[in-house]
């Protein structure tokens, strides 16, 4: 097969040739568990206590204040959870909004069925979150404001330090999703005004498995595992050693490529963009167009289901073709027949929202790649149009689709 293109970074990255190096030997030679006394044993402690300086440099904080975890999942259910028990008998009010990640969702949804009330505020069409709306939802019963810092799906990167301000104004416990800046983008959560914030080990190059919550001194909160005393009696279980060592090397790696990452990542952005445009009619860039995400690129595709797109791209049938690996906000072959909630929330039609596609980059990306990643997705669009009964060339309104008939596979695969 030939050599594949990945462009769903926003998902996983490639664990980093460095990391994978730093990791190794804790998983080999030195494979004590932290937990006992024995010179294996305390080299494993103080590999952890070197990652945590590491990672908590990488976000302006203290060592003390992070909390390694399984990942962003855990660490957001722990924020949500945790701090919701810990205030119970002050108040059962959290505030967040409806294009927030499934880990985040789920947690609250499970806390609504125990009687707690959520404000899911909506997005404007770019995604972002309004700050008047967030100061206007607070109530005396507030103990929790949670908001994703980047979209995973649509790159838009909420105005985080005005959320906090509110927060720090009303007292009341912020929690900062950050799975998808952390590593690529500056995050300092003195400035961000995070009592709470989420980190992922393999959204930035770390690996899977692996992450972090950090816990501002004094944020009321209670345990989600309950066992040993590992990590302050806070976060029980044996620690992943290399996994923690992994993502204390992807945090002091990452503090000294972003700047260049940055630069790089977002020219490619703006240049996909605008090769789109130019060169594919009948699209809808989703997400804010400046802030967000140097590394995000999402577009709808008018009269094609994103899935078909993907999948295309994946198993190419041409003699010598690369496979492209992106994402889609679009699931019919799953048999999930709802399109993403965050393309809805935006108020994307259900059709539009079925087309749509998310190119997400990596450092090492060259334009080359991005280039015959383009071509590849241009022809397939144009394919996939031709023998679609629904599109209609230049009809912006896609008025062929019936919307309450939702996705229609197979008209387009
Ligand atoms: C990936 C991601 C998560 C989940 O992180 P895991 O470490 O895979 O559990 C949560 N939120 C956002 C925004 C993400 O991108």
């Amino acid at each position: 097969m030939q050599k594949a293109i990945f462009l769903d970074n926003a998902a996983t990255t490639r664990t980093g040739a460095g990391v994978v190096k730093a990791m190794q030997p804790w998983l080999e030679q030195n494979f004590g568990s932290p937990a006992t006394l024995y010179s294996l044993g305390s080299q494993a402690k103080q590999a952890i206590e070197d990652a945590r300086q590491s990672l908590a440099g990488l976000i302006g904080a203290e060592a003390k204040d992070i909390f390694f975890t399984s990942g962003a999942t855990e660490s957001n259910n722990w924020a949500i959870k945790g701090v919701a028990e810990a205030l119970a008998e002050k108040g059962r009010h959290i505030i967040t909004n409806q294009a927030e990640h499934h880990s985040i969702l789920m947690p609250l949804r499970y806390l609504e069925k125990k009687g707690w009330d959520i404000s899911y505020l909506p997005v404007d069409g770019d995604g972002l979150v309004d700050p008047d709306a967030i100061s206007a939802a607070i109530r005396p019963d507030t103990v929790l404001i949670t908001t994703v810092h980047a979209n995973h799906e649509i790159g838009t990167i909420q105005p985080v330090a005005e959320i906090g301000r509110i927060a720090a104004e009303k007292k009341i416990a912020f929690h900062v999703n950050a799975a998808q800046t952390v590593g690529h983008i500056p995050v300092d959560v003195n400035s961000l005004g995070a009592h709470l914030l989420s980190i992922s080990g393999h959204k930035f190059y770390g690996p899977k498995g692996v992450g972090a919550l950090y816990l501002k001194r004094g944020v009321r909160i209670t345990p989600l595992f309950h066992g040993g005393s590992q990590e302050k009696k806070r976060r029980a279980g044996t620690h992943n050693v290399p996994g923690i060592v992994g993502i204390g090397e992807a945090a002091r790696i990452a503090r000294n490529s972003m700047d260049a990452e940055i630069e790089k990542l977002s020219g490619l952005r703006d240049y996909i963009f605008a090769w789109v445009e130019k060169n594919i009619e009948d699209i809808r860039i989703n997400g804010h167009r400046t802030r967000r995400l140097p590394n995000n690129v999402n577009f709808s595709l008018e009269g094609i289901e994103g899935e078909s797109i993907m999948l295309s791209l994946s198993y190419p049938t041409a003699e010598g073709a690369r496979p492209v690996f992106i994402s889609t906000g679009s699931a019919c072959v799953s048999g999930n027949l709802e399109p993403s909630h965050i393309l809805l929330a935006l108020g994307l039609p259900a059709e539009l929202a079925h087309g749509s596609v998310r190119i997400s980059m990596a450092k090492e990306d060259t334009r080359e790649d991005i280039d015959y990643a383009l071509e590849a997705i241009a022809a397939v669009a144009e394919r996939l149009r031709n023998m679609s009964p629904v599109y209609k060339r230049g009809d912006k309104k896609c008025t062929a689709f019936d919307k309450s008939a939702g996705c229609d596979c197979e008209a387009a695969s």
